[in-house]
């Protein structure tokens, strides 16, 4: 069955850039037709973009 598309302006937060957040964008833009530029990952802790997602070793993980 074909998933039902979003509107062009619906927008999305989600909360954490793990893994998890990052494949909910994915699949929001993919399958969902969200337009990516109405998508915000909100993150708690600065993002190193030496490190990979879901990974901050700075925060004892
Ligand atoms: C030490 C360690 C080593 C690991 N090694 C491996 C490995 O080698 N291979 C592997 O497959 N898995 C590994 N894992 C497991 C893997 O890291 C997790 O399964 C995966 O990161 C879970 O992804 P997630 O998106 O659900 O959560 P997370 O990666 O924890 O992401 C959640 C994000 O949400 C943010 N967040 C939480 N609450 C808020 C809030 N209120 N507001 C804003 N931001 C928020 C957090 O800061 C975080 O960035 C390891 C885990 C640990 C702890």
């Amino acid at each position: 069955m074909q998933a039902k598309k979003a509107n062009q302006a619906t927008s999305v937060y989600l909360v954490g850039s793990g893994i998890a957040g990052l494949a909910s964008a994915v699949y929001l833009i993919e399958d969902a037709g969200v337009r990516p530029e109405n998508i915000t990952l909100l993150e708690q802790y600065p993002i190193n973009r030496h490190e990979s997602a879901g990974h901050i070793p700075d925060h004892g993980r």
